[in-house]
């Protein structure tokens, strides 16, 4: 049960609360997860972001930096969001959840089926998080797989990467329900060879995961035949059978939309 809820005024005092408080503790961005019954964790001490100031964007030459406290459906209205994560937030359920979701809620939910999640990790993007000591900054694959604790401060992305094409892609059952699967992919093409290649899915792990071993297998070659990928793509996953879809049906949809992904950021 939730025993205090606290404001802070500036990030070291959230981080300071956080380690005070020890466990059952929780930052608090838009609360659609914290607060929904799927949520199962126990709850004792929440300290809101609200006042963080989370919110700027920044661009320099090399990085654009995101403030990890905007909204999902500010993503899609700011002129500054380049297109591929407008799209990837496109993608969550309803407007009323992305009016009051978060960019650094979702991360910090780290759903397997996230829908931001795979394009961050197909941009390598790195995160600013705020520790006792300083800033720091954190490669977002690593954050996910190791479910690290730290405070969010923004999510940077380097702009030579933004300019590569890419393509986005859920399945889910009805346009307004979580995705089952995702799929993301960030491709830089020459001479009609696949020069660089970052594949992301979501939904067929603990965690969203990059496909490196079929990166590699792409890489410096023409595009193989669409089958052949997609034979290579269900025998590197192995998504768990649940209510949304058996074990076989999740694999399938991966092998389809990662590479629907592929062959329309070839194209573009
Ligand atoms: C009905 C419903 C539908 C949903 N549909 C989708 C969907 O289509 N796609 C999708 O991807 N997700 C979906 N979600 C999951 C989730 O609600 C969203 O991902 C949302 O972005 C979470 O953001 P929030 O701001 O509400 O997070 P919160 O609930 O506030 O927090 C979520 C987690 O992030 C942590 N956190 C908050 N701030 C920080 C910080 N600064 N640093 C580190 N950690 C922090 C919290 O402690 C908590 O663990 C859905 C949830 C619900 C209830």
């Amino acid at each position: 049960m939730l025993k205090e809820f606290y404001k802070p005024n500036s990030i070291a005092e959230a981080i300071g609360l956080k380690m005070r408080l020890g466990a059952d503790t929780y930052y608090l961005a838009g609360g659609t997860e914290l607060n929904s019954l799927d949520f199962k964790k126990p709850v004792k001490y929440l300290i809101s972001i609200e006042k963080l100031g989370l919110n700027k964007i920044n661009k320099t030459d090399e990085y654009l930096s995101i403030g990890a406290g905007l909204t999902i459906q500010e993503l899609i209205d700011k002129p500054e969001i380049p297109k591929q994560l407008k799209t990837a937030a496109s993608h969550i359920v309803n407007r009323n959840i992305r009016n009051i979701g978060t960019l650094v809620g979702n991360i910090g939910a780290n759903k397997s089926c996230s829908n931001l999640i795979p394009i961050l990790l197909a941009l390598d993007a790195e995160l600013t998080t705020a520790t006792p000591t300083g800033e720091q900054k954190l490669r977002i694959e690593d954050f996910v797989k190791d479910k690290k604790d730290e405070l969010i401060v923004s999510v940077n992305i380097k702009q030579k990467k933004i300019l590569k094409s890419f393509a986005v892609k859920k399945y889910s059952r009805t346009a307004n329900d979580i995705s089952i699967i995702t799929s993301a992919v960030v491709l830089e093409k020459v001479d009609n060879k696949v020069k660089d290649i970052s594949i992301a899915v979501g939904g067929v792990d603990k965690c969203v995961i990059r496909l490196r071993e079929l990166e590699n297998k792409l890489k410096d070659k023409e595009l193989r035949q669409k089958e052949e990928i997609e034979g290579i793509i269900k025998n590197m996953v192995n998504p768990i059978a649940d209510i949304r879809g058996s074990a076989e049906f999740k694999k399938y949809m991966c092998a389809v939309l990662v590479v629907d992904c592929i062959f329309e950021a070839f194209k573009n």
